[in-house]
């Protein structure tokens, strides 16, 4: 069964289709990056997929069932979002700030129970703030803000797990360390991801699918390697670049600069 369909979607505002006739299929134990250039409509497709958004027309479904007709503790308790620069009070604590993820577990009257105790404890040690649980998020790095965000997310015990450009604002290390947890993530605890990924790089060396959209369109949804071609990179991102093997014989994207017929146009 699907994790998560979108079905037909179209979002208009101010008089014009952001997203338009957009279908996509997420099975269970994907990792699907949508890329894009900027403006495409990915966050809008996000805020769709995750039920923030309601589509002009069409229909989102998460496990098979209309996420209109979801109340919100129940599709938290399988579905959780990690939004773009998400900003928090700065003197919570990093533990209060993922203890918000088991709210929709119980309900306000409760308190913390054991279980929720352990999901909160777990969602540190997976992203290995177990030390910096008592810390201020204001104090921490961006990479460990980042991760704070995600172990949030991760105390929900959700099955499926979206992110809007979790890596832009880190460093390169950073970066990968973001990227190779949610891979963990997806293959030993069964997490399907969907992300949204600024560097069309780590979209090609990082998720099992990739999917393409531009002028809120769908225009491919394939493996990484059959997806990100120099066709593509042109057509859409209007950039010169090559797929190659590295020395561990995985593709990397080679990027040469502006394409050039496009740099024509400009002069
Ligand atoms: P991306 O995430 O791919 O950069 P977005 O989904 O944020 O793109 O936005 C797609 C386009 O839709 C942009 O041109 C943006 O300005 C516009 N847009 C997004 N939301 C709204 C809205 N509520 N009203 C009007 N325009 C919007
Ligand atoms: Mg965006």
């Amino acid at each position: 069964m699907n994790m998560l369909e979108a079905e037909k979607l179209v979002f208009s505002a101010a008089g014009r289709n952001i997203i338009e006739d957009l279908s996509l299929q997420v099975p269970a134990g994907d990792v699907l990056a949508i890329i894009g250039p900027n403006g495409a409509g990915k966050s809008t497709l996000l805020k769709m997929l995750t039920g923030q958004l309601t589509p002009s027309s069409g229909a989102v479904r998460l496990q098979g069932e209309a996420v209109h007709s979801l109340a919100p503790s129940a599709m938290a308790k399988v579905l959780a979002y990690v939004p773009q620069g998400p900003q928090a009070p700065p003197d919570i604590l990093v533990r209060e700030l993922v203890s918000y993820g088991r709210h929709p577990h119980r309900a306000w009257y409760m308190g913390s129970r054991a279980e929720d105790e352990e999901a909160v404890e777990r969602a540190l040690e997976r992203t290995g703030l177990v030390d910096l649980a008592k810390r201020p998020v204001g104090l921490l790095s961006g990479g460990e803000r980042q991760r704070a965000w995600l172990a949030l997310a991760l105390a929900q015990q959700p099955q499926v797990l979206l992110l809007d450009e979790p890596t832009t604002f880190l460093d390169v290390c950073h970066q990968f360390e973001l990227l190779d947890l949610l891979r963990r993530l997806n293959e030993e605890d069964n997490l399907t991801v969907v992300l949204v990924l600024h560097e069309i790089n780590h979209a090609l060396r990082y998720a099992k699918r990739v999917a393409v959209v531009k002028d809120g369109r769908l225009a491919a949804l394939g493996y990484p390697w059959d997806v990100v071609t120099p066709e593509l990179l042109r057509q859409v991102f209007r950039v010169q670049g090559e797929v190659v093997a590295d020395s561990d014989g995985r593709a990397a994207l080679l990027m040469q600069g502006l394409d050039k017929e496009n740099k024509q146009e400009s002069r």
